[in-house]
């Protein structure tokens, strides 16, 4: 059995919670004067563990193992939402800090804005697979107060660094511990969580034409009232899509635009943004096909047309099933009849480092399934046994 220091551990939690204080949460947006301050106390904590410990020029900070390997990457994100929780990210890092401190050979990352303060999108762990083009610093902002990346970056002393890539063949493989931020695990009773995948999540647009005309002068039976078209399809979408869609396959409407968007206008046009999530390629696939099926129909039937189009397409991230079995079988020694497997609803970096190699989650409740709210919070007991296993599964992976 690995031993992890779980009172260093839960300590190092608090020590991290108190930078950036907000309630019971934290406020630490990337690259702001506290979210700075907590990468730098997570250098000190890693080299206090005796790891070779840098920054790179978007942030992202990395403790490296300087013995002999086979080495894991174990890590997650230190930034938060604005006036969020103090779990979400933090928790996955400072689990790398403990397993570390336990003696395993892991490197530990934080990678820079998870949370997509920034609208380049996962910035940290893309940019250390090779993903982020200089180009696309260039051209990203804030989402908040449109503060370009380049300034960012300057202010926060990162310009003119280098950016960190990873070694090619240094890694078995990688770690993610995460919070559940849903309730699947507390409304189970169940302590565990092993990720089977991330979900992949595929957006569309779709577009009524309607006839844009006087709500008073214009009889019902004249009128194109682009708008009905519209909720009429996505009531269709509703309630076919139970019969076709998988057991944990969501789907959401994000934005319903009328044009012109006035009391007395028949709407002339309808934008719709439209997504779905699953785990499974074939899933998506069939939710696709009955979209389009749903789509053809309400074009025989209406009298406004809707056009569909596809505006991302992603691949999910399924775990690795040799790190899952390792999970498996910790949760089983630690955590016997408390844990499942379960897909991840949310992104995480996870699904980019799986482009590079081996990678699993685990999952720890968050109480009330609330996340990317100051109140997010997991028991004591919870995040103890959740490091345990983490630790147990490093040790198997490695060794198996
Ligand atoms: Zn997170």
């Amino acid at each position: 059995m690995t031993d992890i220091d779980t009172q260093a551990f839960l300590h190092d939690l608090h020590e991290l919670r108190k930078i950036g204080q907000f309630r019971t949460g934290v406020h630490r947006p990337t690259y702001s004067p506290q979210d700075m301050e907590s990468r730098r106390w997570l250098m000190d904590r890693l080299a206090v563990c005796g790891l070779d410990v840098s920054m790179d020029g978007v942030g992202n900070v990395y403790g490296r193992h300087p013995g002999p390997g086979p080495h894991l990457l174990v890590g997650s994100h230190i930034e938060t939402q604005n006036e969020a929780g103090w779990l979400d990210g933090a928790l996955g890092v400072v689990a790398g800090i403990a397993l570390s401190r336990a003696g395993l050979p892991v490197d530990v990352c934080a990678f820079a804005d998870e949370e997509g303060h920034f609208d380049v999108g996962f910035l940290g762990s893309r940019s250390i697979i090779g993903e982020v083009t200089e180009a696309e610093i260039d051209g990203s902002r804030n989402r908040t107060d449109g503060t370009s990346l380049r300034d960012a970056l300057r202010a926060a002393g990162l310009d003119g660094r280098s950016r960190m890539t990873l070694e090619p063949g240094r890694h078995k493989g990688f770690l993610e511990m995460h919070i559940e931020q849903g309730t699947q695990l507390e409304q189970a009773g169940l302590r565990i969580g092993v990720v089977t995948g991330i979900v992949a999540i595929w957006q569309w647009r779709l577009v009524v034409q309607g006839q844009q005309d006087h709500a008073g002068g214009t009889t019902m039976a004249e009128r194109k009232d682009a708008g009905l078209t519209a909720v009429r399809l996505l009531a269709a979408i509703d309630s076919e899509f139970p019969r076709i869609a998988g057991e944990r396959s969501t789907w959401t409407t994000g934005r319903i635009a009328l044009d012109p968007g006035a009391p007395s206008v028949i709407p002339g046009r309808a934008d719709v943004l439209f997504q779905f999530r699953d785990v499974s390629m074939d899933v998506l696939e069939r939710m696709e096909a009955g979209l389009r099926a749903l789509v053809r129909e309400a074009n025989r039937r209406e009298r406004c047309p809707v056009t569909l189009e596809g505006i991302n397409k992603a691949i999910p991230a399924l775990c690795d099933p040799a790190m899952m079995r390792a999970l498996a079988g910790a949760a089983d020694a630690l955590a016997p009849g408390a844990w499942q497997y379960m897909p991840s609803g949310a992104g995480h970096d996870a699904q980019n480092i799986a482009r590079k190699m081996p990678a699993a989650m685990l999952f720890v409740p968050s109480i009330g399934g609330i996340s990317h709210h100051w109140s997010e919070d997991t028991k004591d007991e919870d995040l103890v046994l959740g490091v345990q296993v983490l630790g147990e599964t490093a040790r198997r992976f490695l060794a198996g």
